[in-house]
């Protein structure tokens, strides 16, 4: 399936924006904007691309390495493999701005083959960019550090997608690095297992890219992130390939593989890994309730992690986002809500002291064998009951679940309509979790405000463990057309440097990539930094990959 190049979803998939008519009315009035003019993407045809650098000799030297077929020097190969889809990249493709594109676009089928292109590319100059699923956020798919006169290559992992093996016995699977999210749930699923890594961009995004970026799923409360799931890697240098396995019981000196988890693409190319899977659960359940405020719900969900049960999805969302869930509901005619939505709004608030501006949902998934799933959600429920939570039953848990997916086709929808729409995430330690809250609140006020601006921001908490969780954020604003680039930075820099200040995490599961590098060494030590650069050394000495994002 193919990306759109200018937004999510391929041209055969959608998200229907027509059967949420509450959505808009809802929107324009927070945002204090009546208008919301309308912005189609330039058209495919009218985008030029920048002559192929690369000379023919070596275009043919590439092919005999991959065969010619599965070397691409078209403008549309290319293009699809210039950017990620962050905020700037579909900006930046809406607008049919292209300025560093890839000189060719190769789809290797082999590890040899991944491993032979970059001997070749380290003899010949050239650079290479590994592409997964292309769903970077963190401009993770820019010729990072390549002089702006070297030719570079995307690397497309996509035809490296097979499940290899599965050791049932031993719940193991080998698995090459280029498949996407949906294939390999149901190559798993057909033998009795799932990996249980579920990122919003699942369907479009890949194992490696996972590995690569050090990806948390949304049922990472349950299976841990990809750091947990992974058991060993095969990786591709220029020198060949290395295995780096000592199996999932070994201790045999540093653990070799963690240091290619979360690399993105500096150090090596992931052809292959080995992961641990689970049995499918019997049974899934999801359940919403709703707080009278954020804090019993924060409250909540930290007694949740850190007592006995073990849900699968923790997701509580603050006022704003819950108000902007029941406004995405699907609904027919005038999408004024139904007779039951307005007895239950009434109920919660005259009864319960649940009132619709300040009530916090959160949505609970648990899964696992029949009597597992009951005693934990008799439990939870017990528990946020006791903090004044209203159950509202399985239908809106449900609506979450099937509908999980979808939020970034949504995204489109408010590109074409001149919303600026942006997400930060960062990860925080309980004791910590309300000021980094505030700092964000405070510096998303202040900065969108210097812009004659009314911000609408949504948040959530989730992934949490015992220790902390992960503050989410979604901004939106009214896009300043002329100046859409410069906004984004002046609203990134504010939020990043208050997390920062305030004692957060530089990223939770984004990454590095571009879009952080300015702020690692401040987050992490400039040791960290140039420890990083030791293993670009070791690993990749010709500087074949990119740089790190130091
Ligand atoms: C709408 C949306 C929702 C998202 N939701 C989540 C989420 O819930 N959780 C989450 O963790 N992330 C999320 N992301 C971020 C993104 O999907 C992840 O970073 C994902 O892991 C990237 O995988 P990919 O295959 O698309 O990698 P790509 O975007 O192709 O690449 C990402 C980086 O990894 C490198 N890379 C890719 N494959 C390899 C390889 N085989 N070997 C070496 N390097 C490689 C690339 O060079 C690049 O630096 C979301 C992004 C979007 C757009």
């Amino acid at each position: 399936m193919t990306m759109r190049w200018w937004g999510w979803g391929s041209d055969d998939q959608g998200f229907d924006i027509s059967t949420r008519p509450r959505f808009w009315p809802w929107l324009q009035d927070r945002l204090a904007s009546p208008e919301l003019p309308a912005q189609a993407p330039v058209e495919r045809d009218a985008i030029g691309c920048r002559p192929v650098r690369l000379p023919e000799q070596v275009l043919a030297r590439i092919a005999e390495v991959v065969g010619e077929v599965n070397l691409s020097t078209q403008a549309g190969d290319r293009l699809t493999h210039t950017h990620g889809k962050g905020y700037v990249d579909l900006i930046e493709a809406r607008a049919g701005r292209f300025e560093a594109p890839p000189d060719a676009v190769v789809f290797p089928a082999t590890a040899q083959q991944v491993a032979a292109l970059l001997g070749l590319a380290a003899r010949e100059g050239f650079g290479v960019v590994p592409f997964g699923g292309g769903t970077s956020v963190t401009g993770g798919l820019a010729p990072r550090g390549f002089e702006p006169s070297r030719p570079w290559v995307s690397l497309d992992l996509g035809r490296l997608d097979g499940v290899l093996e599965i050791d049932g016995q031993a719940c193991i699977a080998r698995v090459q690095a280029g498949i996407l999210g949906p294939k390999l749930e149901e190559a798993l699923a057909g033998a009795g297992f799932t990996l249980g890594h579920f990122p919003q961009s699942f369907e479009f995004s890949s194992l490696g890219g996972w590995i690569a970026t050090r990806s948390s799923g949304q049922k990472s409360t349950r299976y841990g992130g990809i750091t947990d799931l992974t058991i060993g890697l095969e990786i591709a240098t220029a020198e060949g390939l290395v295995r780096l396995d000592d199996g999932p019981e070994g201790c045999l000196g540093p653990d070799w593989r963690q240091l290619l988890v979360g690399s993105e693409g500096t150090l090596a190319v992931i052809t292959e890994a080995t992961v641990r899977l689970r049995k499918r659960p019997e049974r899934q359940v999801h359940r919403a309730m709703v707080f009278p405020d954020w804090e019993r719900g924060l409250q909540a969900v930290r007694e949740l992690m850190q007592g006995d049960r073990r849900p699968a999805v923790v997701r509580l969302s603050d006022a704003v986002e819950t108000e902007a869930f029941m406004h995405l509901r699907e609904s027919q005619g005038d999408g004024r809500p139904g007779l039951l939505q307005r007895l239950v709004a009434w109920y919660l608030a005259r009864f319960r002291g649940i009132h619709r501006q300040a009530g916090c949902l959160l949505v609970l998934g648990f899964e696992g064998r029949h009597e597992e799933v009951e005693r934990d959600l008799h439990g939870a429920r017990h528990l946020c009951e006791s903090l004044r939570a209203f159950d509202l039953g399985p239908g809106v848990g449900d609506a979450w679940h099937r509908g999980r997916f979808s939020l970034p086709y949504l995204r489109d929808h408010l590109l074409d309509r001149g919303v600026f729409v942006e997400t930060f995430e960062t990860g925080v330690p309980w004791t910590r979790l309300p000021d980094v809250d505030a700092a964000v609140r405070a510096a998303v006020a202040r900065a969108v405000g210097a812009d004659g601006l009314v911000p609408v921001l949504l948040c959530h908490v989730s992934h949490p463990t015992a220790q902390g969780a992960c503050l989410y954020y979604t901004l939106l604003a009214r896009q300043l057309e002329a100046d859409a680039v410069g906004q984004f930075k002046r609203y990134k820099a504010a939020v990043t440097d208050a997390i920062l200040e305030a004692g957060g995490s530089l990223s939770h599961h984004h990454g590095v990539g571009q879009l952080h590098a300015p702020w690692l060494a401040r987050s992490t030590g400039a040791q960290t930094t140039r420890l990083w650069g030791v293993l670009k050394a070791a690993f990749d000495p010709g500087g074949v990959l990119p740089a790190p994002p130091t």
